[in-house]
């Protein structure tokens, strides 16, 4: 574990504050352990998403990715070649697509062993006094309601059976930038959104995560914001 003073050199970021940041992972060889398991992981045909995919396949499990355009979907589905794995489109701010990919996974294994929910709406700059309603709503639909709809769906086909749910949030739940505001918030809700299902997830024998990563460099971080470039 090492700390990253998130401060950094701009004045954008504030409060100041050492973030405990685990910087590698043990070479332990773990392939083969997940097989059998079913994972089902929403915005991951690219960046972060596909890296969670390519792992939980490289461990044996079977990775069922999603997201909003069919073309990515496929060409995430090639790139597994060789592993098991399965795509189909899914907006997570739909429920007739959240249903949709559900069903699909528990027609075909009967289980989900993990659900992972990565979508999540562009960081667009705006501050949290400077966002519109639209943009709120699109923001906390897609960050906030959306992971928790698709655990309410995924539910019945994940009891009992040492299951997983996994949220993304970001470093900006604990130390917000003011350029982003209103994401800056759906990644602190998402935070009490993961203690509050935990709760709920606990006795059905699911544990509930959710991850903070710092800044990566994905399509996601190419926004233009004070955060992103310095960190380039
Ligand atoms: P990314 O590759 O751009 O992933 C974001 C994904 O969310 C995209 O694949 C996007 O797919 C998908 N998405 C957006 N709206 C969607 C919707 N309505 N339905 C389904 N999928 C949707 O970038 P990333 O960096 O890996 O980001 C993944 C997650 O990590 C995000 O939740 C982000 O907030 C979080 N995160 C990223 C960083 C970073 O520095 N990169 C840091 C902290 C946290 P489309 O092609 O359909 O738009």
């Amino acid at each position: 574990m090492e700390f990253y003073n998130y401060q950094g050199d701009s004045p954008v970021y504030s409060p100041q504050i050492l973030i405990p940041v685990r910087m590698r992972s043990t070479a332990a060889d773990r392939r083969g352990v997940l097989v059998d398991k079913v994972a089902l992981i929403t915005g991951s045909t690219d960046g972060i998403g596909f890296a969670v995919a390519q792992h939980l396949a490289r461990d044996g499990a079977h990775v069922i990715v999603s997201i909003r355009k069919q073309q990515n979907v496929d060409c995430a589905v090639e790139k597994l070649q060789g592993q098991s794995a399965s795509g189909t489109v899914c907006h997570v701010g739909k429920e007739e697509y959240c249903k949709r990919l559900v069903s699909m996974a528990s027609a075909k294994h009967g289980f989900i062993n993990f659900l992972v929910c990565v979508a999540g709406v562009s960081p667009m700059t705006w501050s949290t006094l400077g966002a519109s309603e639209e943009m709120w709503d699109k923001i906390m639909d897609i960050s906030v309601k959306a992971p928790g709809r698709l655990v309410k769906l995924a539910l019945p086909h994940m009891e009992n059976q040492a299951s997983a749910v996994v949220f993304v949030s970001s470093i900006m739940a604990y130390a917000p930038v003011i350029t982003l505001g209103p994401y800056n918030v759906s990644k602190t809700a998402l935070l009490g959104l993961t203690r509050t299902l935990s709760l709920e997830l606990a006795p059905k024998g699911i544990r509930g995560n959710c991850l903070a990563p710092g800044v990566i460099r994905t399509q996601f971080s190419q926004v233009p914001s004070p955060m992103f470039n310095s960190r380039k």
